[in-house]
């Protein structure tokens, strides 16, 4: 079992249609995939269909925004039913308010010297609900102001950064709730991403559990090895399931490709195993 259920097409910030996600997916050997766009289900359809024909077993997701204390979580969902009305109504506010954030994006990259940054992010954006700083990122470095997306985000738009805009995505709850209604189970995306505190996450764990929340990615393209075995060691303390997927954008982008993770950890329960 090659279990990638984390990753992006052009319905979001990624750089191939779901069609081409899964075969590069089935290329890097995996198995069992799920497309899980953010903020988005609009390519589902597409990539359950080239999933089965490509011989892969196929789990619907989504990635929701959320902002918890202050600051953005991302919640994935697996096992959704893409045309749950509660989950689709709640994406779409969610949805809401990106593009005036990147024009607020455009207009503190002006500021600071790096002219039509809005109108050039738009030209690598497929889906115009979904202009998101990663298309800020393709823009900044096909220009020369930086080096890598990685770069982008250490000097510019990361959190706290120049060009940084804050934005109010979904709530915790409610994001968990639309992923429930829709028969899903909810996961926390990559937690060694956020700059939580020790309290902070403990509370974030605790209130997840509360609203039914039962997993978190361990084995991500977003951790590095320290981070596999630190989060394996949260979810057993917490009892939680784990999950695993590349986080896979473009090629380049990040450190993984699809399929290419290593293992879970064997003592810790896989949360795809109730689908099986
Ligand atoms: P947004 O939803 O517009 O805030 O954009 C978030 C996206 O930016 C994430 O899903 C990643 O694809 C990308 N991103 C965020 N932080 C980083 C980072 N440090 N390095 C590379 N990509 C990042
Ligand atoms: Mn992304
Ligand atoms: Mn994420
Ligand atoms: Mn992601």
């Amino acid at each position: 079992m090659n279990a990638d259920l984390h990753c992006h097409s052009t319905v979001s910030d990624g750089y191939f249609s779901p069609t081409d996600v899964a075969r590069r997916a089935q290329a890097g050997g995996v198995t069992l995939w799920s497309l899980t766009d953010h903020d988005e289900i609009g390519g589902q359809v597409e990539a359950r269909q080239a999933a089965l024909e490509l011989g892969m077993d196929y789990l619907c997701g989504v990635e929701i925004s959320v902002t918890w204390a202050s600051r953005t979580v991302h919640i994935v969902g697996l096992h959704v039913d893409p045309a749950c009305e509660a989950l689709v109504a709640g994406l779409e506010r969610t949805r809401n308010g990106r593009a005036a954030r990147a024009e607020a994006m455009g207009e503190a990259l002006e500021a600071l010297g790096i002219p039509n940054a809005y109108e050039g992010a738009l030209k690598f954006v497929s889906n115009p609900d979904l202009i998101s700083r990663t298309h800020f990122a393709r823009f900044l470095v096909e220009s020369g102001y930086a080096e890598s997306t990685q770069d982008v985000f250490s000097r510019y738009l990361g959190e706290g950064k120049p060009g940084f805009i804050a934005h109010r995505w979904a709530k915790l709850a409610d994001a968990v709730q639309w992923i429930h209604a829709a028969g899903g189970e909810a996961i926390v995306a990559h937690p060694g991403r956020y700059a939580y505190t020790p309290v902070e996450f403990d509370a974030l764990f605790s209130e997840f559990i509360d609203l039914g929340g039962k997993a978190i990615e361990v084995i991500t393209g977003s951790h590095t090895p320290d981070q596999y075995r630190e989060y394996a060691d949260v979810a057993r303390r917490y009892g939680f399931e784990a999950s695993r997927g590349s986080d896979f954008h473009a090629p380049g982008e990040g450190r993984i490709e699809l399929g290419s993770l290593p293992p879970l950890p064997s003592d810790l329960k896989p949360v795809w195993e109730r689908w099986l």
